[in-house]
């Protein structure tokens, strides 16, 4: 898989996986909703005593709220799970084990509710982790039972409880490697899914995005300053006598050099900016800036970054950069920003190389 784009991108993808997590307990939180009704249906029965329900609402909705700070606070990407599946997951078959405790002539039916937990296993667990699920299921209503033979003795038959056990530990144990299974393909569809996405939108020699992606990004960018967001700076660089790379040191050495500054710029970028190659030795980057004083700085920054580089395939030759930059102005397009920086490096080029030049004074 080709490297991020700088490490915004990386920053995208935590934000992308965060905002999952959250999506997938709110799924969750949805499952559990129809089993409160059937609760207060049961309670309404009398099959449950009328203080459960709302203690059972009460104890979820603490648990879930902490599941949910959790992620939006970021606390869970110090845990070793972040998804916190298994986690979920526990609590929430030690949720059905009170209910099943409760739930005397209705507990065959109840059992039902720790197959449903376990299908959550299909989002993200392995086989191994839904059996160790499907086993915590088992000995939770093992538990149960042991616990309502010795306290309860003349509501429970043990023989009528142990054979629903042994069928509800069967039943887990043939879903567990079952769901693992649908668990892996989609693991490795949405991995595929990735990969698919990354080959059609990031360059395969620097991994920076492509052109079609730029060409999107750049309209997406256009348009957001159009409804009023801050302006942004376009900075177009070249890598100087690249021809002669390639001439004295062979193809090979310029895709490392192209690959190599490549890593250099987006090293130099800050988060929210962004890279592309536009094509051959050329970039694009939009950078987080609202006047071309602050793309002085970017550029600078990416130039010495550049300057600094040491590539042993080259000897004691230098790598250097020519940058053309300008900033949005209403009524741009795409062709008007990169026509301006396209100028505004073609007079980089004839000053000399090696140096960024604007558009427009840096006074103005
Ligand atoms: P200037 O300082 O004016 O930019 O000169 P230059 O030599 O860098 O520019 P020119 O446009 O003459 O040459 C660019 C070279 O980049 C020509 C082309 O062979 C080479 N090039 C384009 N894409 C690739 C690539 O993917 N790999 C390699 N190794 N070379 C490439
Ligand atoms: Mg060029
Ligand atoms: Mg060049």
């Amino acid at each position: 898989m080709p490297p991020p784009a700088s490490a915004a991108q990386s920053d995208h993808r935590i934000d992308d996986k965060q905002r999952l997590r959250l999506r997938r307990l709110l799924l969750s939180v949805a499952v559990y909703l129809p089993c409160a009704l059937m609760l207060l249906m049961v309670t309404w029965l009398g099959f449950l005593p009328r203080w459960f329900t709302p203690l059972w609402l009460a104890i979820f909705t603490v648990t879930n709220t902490v599941f949910y700070a959790l992620i939006k606070s970021g606390l869970n990407l110090r845990l070793n799970d972040p998804s916190m599946t298994m986690a979920q997951m526990t609590v929430a078959i030690a949720a059905v084990a009170v209910i099943l405790y409760h739930a005397d002539a209705i507990r065959g039916g109840m059992l039902m509710l720790l197959l449903v937990i376990l299908l959550f296993g299909v989002l993200r667990l392995t086989t191994v982790e839904l059996l160790a699920m499907g086993a915590l299921s088992s000995a939770a209503y093992a538990l149960v039972i042991v616990l309502l033979t010795t306290r309860k003795p003349q509501q429970i038959e043990p023989s009528v409880e142990w054979t629903q056990w042994a069928t509800l530990t069967a039943t887990l144990a043939v879903m567990g490697p079952l769901v693992g299974y649908m668990s892996h393909v989609r693991r490795r569809l949405s991995e595929s899914l990735r990969t698919i996405k990354d080959m059609a939108e990031r360059d395969a020699l620097t991994g920076a995005f492509n052109r079609h992606h730029m060409g999107e990004m750049l309209d997406r960018e256009v348009s957001r300053c159009e409804r009023g967001a801050p302006a942004f700076v376009l900075l177009l660089a070249d890598i100087d006598h690249f021809k002669h790379i390639n001439d004295s040191f062979g193809h090979l050495v310029g895709d490392l050099v192209l690959k190599r500054v490549a890593h250099a710029m987006r090293e130099a970028l800050r988060k929210g900016d962004y890279m592309a190659r536009y094509g051959g030795e050329e970039f694009v980057l939009l950078i987080a800036a609202n006047d071309l004083a602050e793309s002085a700085v970017a550029s600078e920054r990416l130039r010495v970054q550049v300057e600094r580089l040491r590539i042993p395939e080259l000897g004691r030759h230098n790598i250097t950069i020519s940058i053309g930059g300008t900033v949005y102005r209403s009524g741009d397009t795409q062709s008007t920003l990169l026509g301006r920086a396209d100028a505004a490096l073609y007079r980089a080029k004839h000053s000399g190389r090696n140096r960024a030049e604007c558009d427009t004074p840096l006074a103005e």
